[in-house]
């Protein structure tokens, strides 16, 4: 597949329609609001801190984990596919005074100027949105400098995923749309580790995010059954 063709243009819509409530906790982005502090701490303490580092926001969306990488002190820009996201993004960092570089691109694009420009890649809550997760994730560790960091997050592909994903939040409590995720699209732990490893990143930390539904409240777990997080490192040239 080449760089151009890996974007679903019916996924892409699906978040030009969200757009315009991204920054609303109370709206449809309201899980990627919650998870934000509890996947930003685990990025700034397994990326060794933030500040003054080259970090790449892949599927940025309306930029919530870019932001959050710039007030934490990193220089950021944000990859998207969707304008009206990215427009939402673009406005909502000069409301908020915080600069983020946002581009229309996707990774592999981006990964063909930028190869090694970055101390720490992002993906977060993307590759079950696009045709070729692989390629993604091989874009990604393009991009990182020699010992950078890289973080991927996504849903694993559980019995208590789709339940909890897709019966759950998009049928019974509806806090997501209809036809928001695909379980066909669903990445196990161990698959996408297995990308990481095949293209020269090295498995550092992973870790499960549990949505407590009484607390509405977001934390760090064992278990990767449902939503996850992971870490991995390009090694240094010497290793
Ligand atoms: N990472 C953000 C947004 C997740 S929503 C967060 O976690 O808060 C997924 C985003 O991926 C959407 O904004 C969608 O437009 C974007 N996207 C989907 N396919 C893409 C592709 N091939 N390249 C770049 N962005 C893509």
């Amino acid at each position: 597949m080449n760089n151009k063709t890996n974007v679903d243009p019916q996924e892409v819509a699906k978040f030009e329609q969200l757009a315009a409530t991204w920054w609303d906790p109370e709206g449809h982005s309201g899980p990627l609001h919650k998870m934000n502090p509890v996947r930003v701490s685990f990025i700034e303490r397994h990326a060794d801190g933030l500040f003054g580092k080259k970090a790449v926001d892949v599927g940025c969306g309306g930029g919530l984990v870019s932001e959050a990488l710039a007030r934490c002190g990193a220089k950021v820009v944000g990859l998207d596919m969707g304008e009206e996201p990215l427009e939402v993004a673009r406005l909502h960092a000069l409301e908020s005074g915080v600069e983020v570089d946002y581009l229309n691109s996707t990774a592999e694009q981006h990964a063909d100027g930028f190869a090694e420009q970055y101390d720490v890649v992002c993906c977060l809550e993307m590759l079950e949105h696009v045709p070729d997760p692989q390629s993604v994730v091989a874009a990604c560790i393009k991009m990182l400098k020699p010992g950078g960091h890289l973080f991927l997050s996504t849903i694993n592909k559980t019995p208590e995923a789709y339940l909890t994903t897709i019966v759950g939040a998009e049928r019974i409590v509806k806090a997501l749309p209809k036809g928001t995720h695909d379980f066909n699209k669903y990445l196990r732990p161990s698959q996408l580790s297995h990308w990481c490893e095949a293209n020269g990143a090295q498995m550092k930390h992973a870790s499960g995010l549990f949505y407590n539904p009484l607390t509405k409240t977001v934390s760090l777990i064992e278990s990767m059954r449902v939503n996850y997080i992971l870490h991995a490192q390009k090694p240094e040239h010497h290793q």
